[in-house]
């Protein structure tokens, strides 16, 4: 054996291998989860700054202290999450590694994760990687992908040590409602389960509104990042937080281990997105996202093929027959439109696709609601 066995069960992430063969002349690209706009020049500024200043330097681990405390800010003023001290904060690089972190930091070999049936990627493979025992949460799409009674009796009858929640949803663009959110935070608390409250899509949101599970549970870690809201994705830049500061802790010792810290100068740059004028560019990209939706709802669903509403993020989950979604996008690919196939996403994903609408520009957006619908299913 040349290989560690933790690693059976785990491949390529499918959202990376999509985008990467759609990258081609002609293809109208809807893999990507990342949105067709600049990082905000404020933010390209502050990190040349950063550099010339000689911010170049290893930080402290958990993140520079003035970061962490306008993310705490942030966090109590926009979250209701309160009375967070900067320690109770975890920089790290990207969302991903603060999850990775939260998994390593909380489940053993065995130990129950509960995970919504569909649900992001990577959320599996790091449940894996940690040899945790995933309990999936049906989701359904003729419930809008909102937790409903299966959902919920299926949480009901598990042990988990860790709950995942992510609204705004990827893949499925479901905001989910507060009472729901309620009920889930309900279960977990009888359970005394942890919750991961991945947060990265808050502000992208056109019809809802976004509720923490951190506001009224302690055992909440709330996930979030730079690389959607302000078109970072390259930068790696991402947080967490928790009352409970004891995760924090354990976290930071993963963090110390591995990344270290988050990169210096990325992080002093960060410190522009919680400006005004940063933060209204953010909407403005959002209204824009807004509009993509609708055409998109509007196009698909007169062709019969959505069947849902979705009211955040930048992506649709269709399902478009009861076949072989991984062949499907294959040939998806061959006429021209790249999409992720619905399985790597769970399996209430077989059938369907995946479809980003954040780095197809809008006047292109005709000719995906054409393309889809001409091709045989
Ligand atoms: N969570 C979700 C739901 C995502 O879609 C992504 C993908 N960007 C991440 C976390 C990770 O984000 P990043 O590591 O770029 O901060
Ligand atoms: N989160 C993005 C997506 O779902 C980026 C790729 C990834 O991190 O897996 O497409």
């Amino acid at each position: 054996m040349d290989f560690a066995s933790r690693l059976d069960k785990v491949g390529e992430s499918a959202t990376f291998k999509y985008s990467s063969m759609a990258k081609r002349e002609g293809v109208l690209n809807l893999t990507q989860g990342l949105i067709n706009y600049r990082t905000p020049s404020r933010i390209i500024e502050a990190a040349e700054r950063a550099m010339r200043e000689g911010k170049t330097s290893y930080t402290p681990t958990r993140g520079i202290p003035e970061l962490r405390e306008k993310i705490a800010l942030k966090l109590e003023e926009e979250n209701n999450i309160e009375a967070l001290d900067p320690e109770n904060i975890l920089v790290s690089a990207g969302a991903k590694q603060v999850i990775f972190e939260a998994v390593m930091a909380l489940v053993d070999r065995g130990v129950e994760v509960a995970v919504p049936n569909p649900s992001w990627v990577s959320y599996e493979p790091i449940i894996n990687l940690a040899e945790g025992r995933i309990v999936w949460l049906p989701l359904k799409l003729e419930e809008g992908f909102i937790p409903g009674e299966d959902f919920l009796s299926e949480l009901e009858n598990s042990n988990p040590q860790l709950i995942f929640m992510n609204s705004p949803n990827n893949p499925t663009g479901a905001v989910y409602p507060k009472k729901v959110i309620r009920e889930i935070v309900d279960i977990a608390d009888r359970k005394n389960a942890w919750i991961l409250s991945d947060e990265i899509y808050e502000k992208i949101i056109y019809r809802g509104e976004h509720f923490s599970p951190g506001s009224i549970y302690d055992k909440t870690i709330t996930v979030n990042g730079f690389s959607k809201e302000y078109s970072m994705t390259g930068w790696r830049l991402g947080y967490c937080a928790c009352p409970e500061k004891g995760v924090i802790d354990k976290m930071n010792i993963i963090q110390s281990q591995s990344v270290s810290c988050a990169t210096s100068f990325v992080q002093y740059a960060a410190l522009e997105a919680f400006t005004e004028e940063v933060k209204s560019g953010v909407k403005e990209m959002v209204s824009d996202l807004g509009n993509r939706r609708d055409l998109l709802v509007e196009g698909l669903g007169a062709a019969g093929l959505l069947g849902y509403k979705p009211c955040g993020a930048f992506y649709i989950f269709p399902r478009l027959g009861d076949g072989d979604d991984i062949k499907l996008a294959d040939r998806l690919l061959e006429e021209g439109v790249g999409v992720i196939p619905g399985s790597p996403f769970g399996s209430s994903g077989k059938g369907c696709i995946r479809i980003s609408y954040g780095f197809i520009p809008r006047d292109k957006i005709k000719d995906v609601v054409e393309k889809l619908s001409s091709i045989e299913l």
